[in-house]
């Protein structure tokens, strides 16, 4: 019998169904020790991002030879060793279409917010003050918006955004994937220069650096906004906060930070800063969709189809 350990929780109606196919199924968060000892009785592994599937817990499944698969529900890969385990003959799957919808409406969430100060209102209203005066913002018609990474939710960032009335820009590693006359595709530099907002949907490397550090910074127009719902490595914090500080930039807007949860208690109580905790995917709607991508891939398989290794994003 297939036996699927779930460790990091999986959407309610997803994981019954699930159950009802007759599988051995576990659903329990292990710490790494207890992990290492339990691992090599599975064959599948689905995790969410809070489990590490390092080197020594691959080579600790190796040891039996049972483990197969790993699926990882939701997009980011960065807490798999992806590579060795490939090297070790086990297949990593991900589930990269299901939340790009509440990814993007994030986003456009996070927009309005600094344009109009929701994220301060909603603060200070309860501490009795009327701030009427202070919280003038700007209108977001009309605006450029910049999006860097054009793929899957950069792509769906851009048509709300510009359902909106926002002026769409783009840049991309790979260069003009899609450059018409509603999404125009522009260097980063220039990019940097000419964006009022700047959105960021670029994946990230652990050790890399920055893609957003104090030098493109500088390089942003006086008073831009910026918005990291990507991976929180994407943006130096240091460099933020004293862009933040010096007026450089009008606001920022945060669901992922260098380490999470985040200690930076400057960035998450800075006027400036509209925050949220990762909460990119955690709608019913991407959960549900990611539960169900999540069994599709272990159905197909338990039918023995997609042994080979298929990584849908990096
Ligand atoms: P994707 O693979 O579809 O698109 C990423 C795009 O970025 C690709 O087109 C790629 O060519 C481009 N790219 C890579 N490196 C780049 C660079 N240095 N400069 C410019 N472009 C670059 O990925 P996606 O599904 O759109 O996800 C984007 C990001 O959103 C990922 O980091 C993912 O982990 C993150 N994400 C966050 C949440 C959340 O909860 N906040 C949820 C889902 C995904």
């Amino acid at each position: 019998m297939l036996k699927i350990l779930i460790t990091d929780g999986m959407e309610k109606t997803s994981l019954e169904e699930l159950k009802k196919m007759n599988f051995h199924v576990v659903e329990q968060h292990y710490n790494k020790e207890d992990l290492m000892k339990e691992i090599k009785k599975f064959h599948v592994l689905v995790v969410r991002s809070a489990t590490k599937v390092t080197r020594d817990i691959i080579d600790e499944a190796t040891k039996t030879n049972n483990l197969k698969l790993i699926v990882r529900g939701g997009v980011g890969l960065d807490n798999i060793d992806v590579e060795y385990a490939r090297l070790k003959g086990i297949t990593v799957r991900n589930t990269p279409n299901a939340s790009n919808t509440s990814v993007a409406e994030l986003v456009i969430g996070h927009i309005l917010n600094m344009a109009r100060f929701l994220h301060n209102s909603n603060i200070t209203m309860r501490q009795g003050e009327w701030n009427k005066k202070k919280y003038q913002g700007v209108e977001i018609e009309g605006k450029t918006l910049g999006i860097i990474g054009f793929g899957r939710i950069g792509r769906e960032v851009a048509k709300k955004a510009n359902a909106l009335g926002m002026k769409i820009k783009f840049y991309d590693v790979v260069g003009p994937i899609m450059n018409n006359q509603e999404y125009r595709y522009c260097d980063l530099d220039k990019l940097l220069s000419t964006s009022d907002f700047i959105s960021l949907h670029v994946p990230y490397n652990k050790g890399e650096r920055a893609l957003i550090g104090k030098e493109e910074i500088q390089k942003m127009k006086d008073g831009t906004y910026l918005i990291n719902c990507a991976r929180g490595g994407v943006v130096d914090e240091e460099a933020l906060i004293a862009a933040l500080d010096s007026g450089k930039l009008a606001g920022a807007a945060m669901d992922v930070f260098m380490e999470e949860p985040t200690p930076n208690n400057i960035l998450c109580n800075h006027d400036k800063v509209s925050v949220t905790p990762h909460i990119g995917a955690s709608t019913k709607e991407a959960q549900r969709k990611i539960g169900e991508e999540i069994n599709n891939i272990i159905l197909e398989f338990w039918k023995g189809r997609g042994l080979n290794d298929r990584i849908e994003t990096v």
